[in-house]
C-alpha cells in the first residue's frame, strides 16, 4: 500500500501508536523458529512500510538464514521496486538528472561495507557486501565503487526511469531543493534483524535527498550515522535528513544510549532529542530512527507525526506507527 495513502486512511490511538497487521503474508506466521518467552527473535524491522522488504526477511529468517542474509535480501526488495523512488532503480535524480545511490550493511561480528555516490547499479547493499567481504575497505565511492562492482559481475543499467525523469524535469522549472516532511522524496529503507542465533545484522539502502547537488552523499551509507549494528547489544538504523543524523552520529549514538541501559524506544527518543537541541529554530524536517535490542524489542521515534516502521516476528507482521517529539 502507498504510505501516504495508508496515513491518510489510518487513525491513531490517544497513545500515538496502533498496529496494523500486513493480512496478505499472515499465513507466513505459521513459523518453523520458536523464541523463548523471554526474548522475540527471529525479528526483522525495517523503516516505513516496506511490508515486502520485511516478508521477504522473514522468509530467509524462519528457513533458519542468517541475519545478515535477511537485511540483504529483504532491502534487496526495495532496491528492485521501480515505483518506489526514494531507493534503488527509479529513485529521484540530483538536480542534475543522475540517480546515485548510497548504501551499507553490518554483520554481528562489526564488519560494515559502505558504497556511495554509486551510479548504474541496481544493488548498491549487494555491492556494499562485496565491499565488506571481498575488500580491505569499509567504503568505496563515485567511479571507483561503479568500477568495482562491474568487477564484481554487476550490470550496467539505467536507473532513471520514465517517472522519476519527468518529474525532475517539472522540478527544473523552479529548481527548488526543498524536502517535503513526509512526501515520497526521502524514504530510505534501514532493516534491523535478528536471527535464531540471536545475532544481529542490518542494512541501509537509498538514493537520498531528491533533487540533490551533484557529489552530496547522506547518513544512509555512513557506518554509525544512517545504521550501526553492535552485536551484543543492539542496532539502529534512520532515515530522514541525512544531514542532521550525521552531525549527531545517529545510529551510534542510539546503540551506545542502549548499552547505558534505556530501551530502544527510549534511545529513540533521546536520539531524535539530541536533534532538535541542535535544531532550535528549525523543525521543517523529518527523521526518523528504529532500534532493536538483544531481546528482540524494538522502539522509533521521529520528529514529525506520520512515520512508520514495519515489524516481523512470530508476533505476527505489523506496520506500526511511531511517536513524535512534534505532536499533530
Ligand atoms: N537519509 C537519506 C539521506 O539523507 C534520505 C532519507 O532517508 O529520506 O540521503
Amino acid at each position: 500500500m502507498k504510505r501516504r495513502k495508508f496515513l491518510k486512511n489510518s487513525t491513531l490511538t490517544t497513545a500515538g501508536i496502533f498496529f496494523t497487521p500486513f493480512l496478505a503474508s499472515s499465513k507466513e506466521i505459521n513459523t518453523k523458529t520458536k523464541p523463548s518467552s523471554a526474548t522475540n527473535f527471529p525479528i526483522a524491522i525495517c523503516t516505513w512500510n516496506f511490508g515486502n522488504a520485511t516478508a521477504k526477511a522473514w522468509e530467509v529468517l524462519n528457513a533458519n538464514g542468517n541475519s545478515l542474509d535477511a537485511v540483504q535480501q529483504g532491502v534487496m526488495v526495495e532496491e528492485a521496486n521501480i515505483n518506489n523512488q526514494t531507493v534503488g532503480v527509479g529513485g529521484r535524480p540530483d538536480r542534475d538528472g543522475n540517480v546515485t545511490l548510497d548504501a551499507c550493511i553490518m554483520d554481528k561480528e562489526g564488519n560494515c561495507g559502505a558504497v556511495a555516490y554509486l551510479q548504474n547499479i541496481a544493488s548498491p547493499v549487494s555491492v556494499a557486501r562485496k565491499v565488506m567481504e571481498e575488500t580491505p575497505h569499509v567504503m568505496l565511492v563515485g567511479k571507483g565503487a561503479e568500477q568495482f562492482a562491474y568487477e564484481k559481475g554487476f550490470k550496467k543499467i539505467n536507473l532513471l526511469t520514465e517517472k522519476s525523469k519527468k518529474q525532475w524535469l517539472e522540478w527544473r522549472k523552479k529548481s527548488e531543493y526543498k524536502p517535503i516532511i513526509n512526501i515520497e522524496n526521502h524514504d530510505t529503507i534501514g532493516m534491523l534483524a535478528i536471527d535464531k542465533d540471536g545475532d544481529i545484522s542490518g542494512a541501509c539502502t537509498t538514493s537520498g535527498m531528491a533533487y540533490k547537488i551533484g557529489g552530496r552523499v547522506g547518513d544512509s551509507p555512513i557506518i554509525g550515522a544512517g545504521l550501526f549494528v553492535d552485536n551484543e547489544i543492539g542496532a539502529a538504523t534512520a532515515t530522514g535528513v541525512g544531514e542532521e543524523v550525521i552531525r549527531t552520529v545517529g545510529s551510534f549514538l542510539i546503540v551506545e544510549l542502549m548499552r547505558q541501559g534505556k530501551t530502544p524506544q527510549q534511545a529513540c527518543e533521546e536520539g531524535v532529542k539530541r536533534i532538535m537541541a541542535k535544531n532550535k529554530d528549525k523543525t521543517d524536517f523529518q527523521i526518523g530512527f528504529i532500534a532493536i535490542n538483544k531481546k528482540g524489542e524494538t522502539g522509533s521515534y521521529c520528529i514529525h507525526p506520520g512515520f512508520t516502521y514495519r515489524s516481523y516476528s512470530q508476533k505476527g507482521h505489523y506496520n506500526i506507527p511511531s511517536d513524535s517529539y512534534i505532536k499533530r
